[in-house]
C-alpha cells in the first residue's frame, strides 16, 4: 500500500533530526540523524527495495535506497533523488518543533520545509515507483544525506564513493539529480557557493596603562575590516549572474583581547565570501588576500587560516535540458515554472561537479525554511508527489 505523503511527513517530523552545528551534543537523541535513518532504512526495507547504509560520521549515516538491481540492466538510466535528513536547531521556535500540526491546508513543524516535506514527497514519488514499476522505468536511487546544514558532509561523501566504486547499488553515478529544497515548485538551475575563514591580527602584549610597550591587535584588525568593508562594496558593484546577484563579502564575527586592561596581542575575524555560480573558490579567496595585502599593511601581522567551508555554486552550464524536460512536466501539471537562480547553497553542486545534469526542485518557499513557525502548504506537497513520479518514470530522460 503507497502511504500518504502528509502521514510521512509527520512521522518525519516527529523524529528530531537537529544538525549540532559544530556544538558539542554527546548522546543528545534531538541532535544528529541516526533516528531519523532508522525509519528511513526501514521504510526502504518494508518496500523491499535495496538498501545501503553509508557511515559518514558518528551517529551520521547517508541512506541510499534503489528500486533495480544494476545487474537487471547496465544500460538502464539513472535517476537520483536527493533529501537531506538534518534540520537547523530548534532554539526560538514558538510552535512545537516535533508535534506536526495541521491547519488551514498547511503542515507545521521543524523541517516541514526545509527539508521533510520535499523528502516526503520523494519517499511516496518513490514507494509508487517501486509497487508498481513500468518497463521502461529508469534505475530509482533515493538518497537521504547527513549534514547539508553545517558542511555537506553526507553529499561529499556520496559523490567520493562514486569515483573510488564504493557505492553498491550504482555501477556509474547517475545520469541526472533532482536535489530536494523549497523552491516553491520552481525550477532552480544556478545558485551561490560559498567560502568561509578566519582572519587573524597579531600584536604584542602590555599593560594598558604603558600601550606604547605594546603593539595593538585590535587597531590593527581595525584596518582589515574597513578594507574588508571596501573590497565588499567593490564586489557588489562588478555585478553578476542576473538571477543570483553578485558575489558578497561578509564580516560575520569578532574576538578580541583577554581584559580591558591589557594591550591585545591577537583578534580574530570570520569572513563569509558568497560565490557567483561559476567563481573558482581559489581564485575568490586569492582576491581578497590580495586586496588586503595592497591595502591593509602591516601584512606581517595578519594570518589567514585555512578556509573552513568550501562549497562552489550550482552553475547551469549541464543542466538545461533537464531543467527545460522538468518545467514540460510542471506545465502539464497547470503550473508556469521559472528557470530560477537562489542565493542560498545545497547539495547540488557536489552532484554537478563530477558531471551529473542537476537541479533542485521542491514545495515550499525558502521564506517559510528555518522559522520560527515553519511550515509547509499540503497542496504543493501532492503537486511535488506527482511531478516527482513523473520524472522517476523517465519523463525528463531523453531517449
Ligand atoms: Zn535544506
Amino acid at each position: 500500500m503507497i502511504p500518504d505523503v502528509v502521514e510521512i511527513l509527520q512521522q518525519l517530523i516527529r523524529i528530531p533530526s537537529v544538525n549540532p552545528m559544530g556544538r558539542d551534543v554527546p548522546d543528545d537523541p534531538h541532535y544528529c540523524e541516526q533516528a531519523l535513518s532508522v525509519y528511513l532504512e526501514q521504510f526502504f526495507r518494508d518496500l523491499g527495495v535495496g538498501v545501503w547504509r553509508q557511515n559518514v560520521e558518528p551517529r551520521r549515516t547517508n541512506i541510499l535506497a534503489w528500486t533495480t538491481a544494476p545487474a537487471d540492466d547496465r544500460q538502464r538510466p539513472i535517476v537520483m533523488f536527493e533529501a537531506h535528513q538534518d534540520t537547523v536547531p530548534v532554539d526560538g521556535m514558538t510552535i512545537d518543533p516535533w508535534q506536526p500540526r495541521i491547519e488551514q491546508g498547511r503542515v507545521y513543524g521543524r523541517g516541514a520545509c526545509d527539508v521533510k516535506g520535499a523528502m516526503a514527497c520523494m519517499l511516496t514519488a518513490f514507494a509508487r515507483l517501486a509497487c508498481e514499476p513500468s518497463a521502461a522505468q529508469p534505475m530509482l536511487v533515493m538518497a537521504c544525506t547527513v549534514n547539508e546544514e553545517h558542511g555537506f558532509s553526507g553529499a561529499r561523501r556520496l559523490v567520493q564513493s562514486w569515483a573510488d566504486g564504493t557505492a553498491p547499488m550504482l555501477p556509474r553515478p547517475p545520469d541526472q539529480v533532482i536535489v530536494a529544497e523549497p523552491t516553491n515548485l520552481q525550477v532552480m538551475v544556478t545558485h551561490k557557493g560559498v567560502l568561509r575563514w578566519r582572519c587573524h591580527t597579531l600584536g604584542r602584549a602590555a599593560h594598558s596603562a604603558c600601550p606604547d610597550k605594546g603593539e595593538n591587535a585590535i587597531y590593527h584588525m581595525g584596518h582589515v575590516v574597513l578594507q574588508l568593508q571596501r573590497c565588499a562594496e567593490s564586489l557588489i558593484q562588478r555585478g553578476g549572474d542576473p538571477r543570483v546577484g553578485p558575489p558578497t563579502l561578509n564580516v560575520g564575527t569578532i574576538h578580541g583581547g583577554i581584559c580591558v586592561n591589557a594591550v591585545p596581542d591577537r583578534c580574530t575575524i570570520e569572513i563569509d565570501r558568497r560565490l557567483g555560480p561559476d567563481e573558482e573558490p581559489e581564485a575568490a579567496l586569492q582576491h581578497v588576500l590580495d586586496w588586503l595585502t595592497q591595502h591593509a599593511p602591516p601584512a606581517e601581522r595578519i594570518q589567514h587560516d585555512p578556509p573552513f567551508l568550501v562549497s562552489r555554486g550550482l552553475s547551469d552550464r549541464g543542466n538545461m535540458e533537464l531543467a527545460a524536460r522538468l518545467q514540460q512536466i510542471l506545465h502539464r501539471q497547470g503550473f508556469a515554472a521559472q528557470q530560477i537562480g537562489g542565493p542560498y547553497g545545497t547539495n547540488a553542486p557536489f552532484y554537478a561537479s563530477v558531471g551529473v545534469p542537476t537541479v533542485v526542485f521542491g514545495p515550499g518557499s525558502i521564506e517559510q525554511a528555518h522559522t520560527a513557525a515553519e511550515w509547509i502548504a499540503i497542496d504543493q506537497l501532492h503537486t511535488a508527489v506527482d511531478v516527482y513520479t513523473a520524472v522517476g518514470q523517465g519523463a525528463t530522460i531523453t531517449r
